[in-house]
């Protein structure tokens, strides 16, 4: 009875799997589909300056638009995009997007910077990287629009090949923003050989940090560190007003979260910049 149970379990699992990959793989056939029916949509979130209390920098999150599933997060499909190789070409898609977006923000006189996740995978593809080049010469728009968030673990995989590849960002003139900070095992002394612009610390640690003796030691103490280097700190996953005075009582520069606003489309990002903070657009 029991290797009948097993077998059944077994049975089950590999039903399951199966159902699974298929799910994967017509979901992935679909994200061309998706990117040339203008599916795949870039919402921004409001990265709030603490010192002056405006919004001049957001963060690029990409949502799947699908007439038939509804509504798809990243967590659902860019990992996939990674393992299947096609996350060059929506990352590529993704900075078109922005690129064209921040054209429009500077002609109505409201220029800002916009941050894109670029995957570990991407970091130090010399082929992504040369892509990203001649877009970034294709366009109007300066480098210095853009940040490129990459997360801590994602600089740590080879750190010889990821400093070259953040060097080369520096060159063009993108800057660079560690992202997740807190999560992965970086060393004070590799962070500082890292051109970094921006330093974002992870939700995780944020959140509890006016409660949270350990918690606030790892923020203050990470904002200190970077003041000191010269890099601007984000914190990520503000949630509440508790959380927003904790940081700017000790100095933060800029803060990210569903407090201050979920990542809205790019039609109600200037609306919300207007109305939320008392800013003309
Ligand atoms: P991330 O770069 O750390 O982005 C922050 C995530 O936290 C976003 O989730 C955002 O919606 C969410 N968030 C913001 N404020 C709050 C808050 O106050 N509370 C909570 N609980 N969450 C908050 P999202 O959009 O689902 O993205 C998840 C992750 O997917 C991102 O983490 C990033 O790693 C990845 N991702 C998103 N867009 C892209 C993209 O265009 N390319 C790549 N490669 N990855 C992307
Ligand atoms: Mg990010
Ligand atoms: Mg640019
Ligand atoms: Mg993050």
């Amino acid at each position: 009875a029991e290797q009948a149970q097993a077998a059944n379990t077994f049975w089950r699992q590999s039903v399951a799997n199966h159902g699974k990959l298929e799910r994967s793989l017509s979901l992935m056939s679909d994200l061309e589909d998706a990117m040339a029916a203008g599916h795949i949509e870039v919402f921004y979130q409001p990265k709030l300056s603490l010192s002056t209390n405006r919004v001049t920098s957001v963060e690029a999150l990409v949502r799947w638009r699908d007439p038939e599933r509804g509504f798809i997060g990243p967590d659902q499909f860019i990992p996939m995009a990674e393992q299947t190789g096609r996350i060059q070409a929506l990352t590529l898609h993704i900075l078109a997007i922005v690129l064209n977006d921040a054209s429009h923000w500077r002609s109505l006189g409201y220029p800002m910077t916009a941050g894109i996740n670029i995957s570990a995978t991407l970091l130090t593809s010399k082929a992504f990287n040369d892509e990203v080049e001649a877009l970034l010469a294709r366009s109007s728009v300066p480098a210095g629009d853009l940040i490129f968030e990459v997360t801590e673990s994602a600089a740590m995989d080879d750190q010889e090949a990821a400093i070259v590849a953040l060097r080369r960002y520096r060159d063009l003139g993108v800057a660079v923003s560690m992202d997740d900070y807190g999560t992965g095992q970086s060393t004070l002394s590799y962070i500082q050989l890292l051109p970094l612009s921006e330093l974002k610390i992870d939700r995780s640690f944020v959140q509890f940090a006016h409660q949270n003796a350990s918690d606030a030691i790892l923020v203050q103490s990470t904002i200190d560190l970077a003041h000191r280097l010269g890099i601007k700190v984000v914190a990520e996953g503000i949630e509440d007003e508790a959380c927003l005075e904790f940081l700017r009582a000790n100095h933060c520069d800029l803060a990210q979260g569903y407090h201050i606003s979920r990542p809205v489309p790019v039609a109600d990002l200037l609306r919300f910049v207007g109305d939320v903070r008392g800013m003309a657009a």
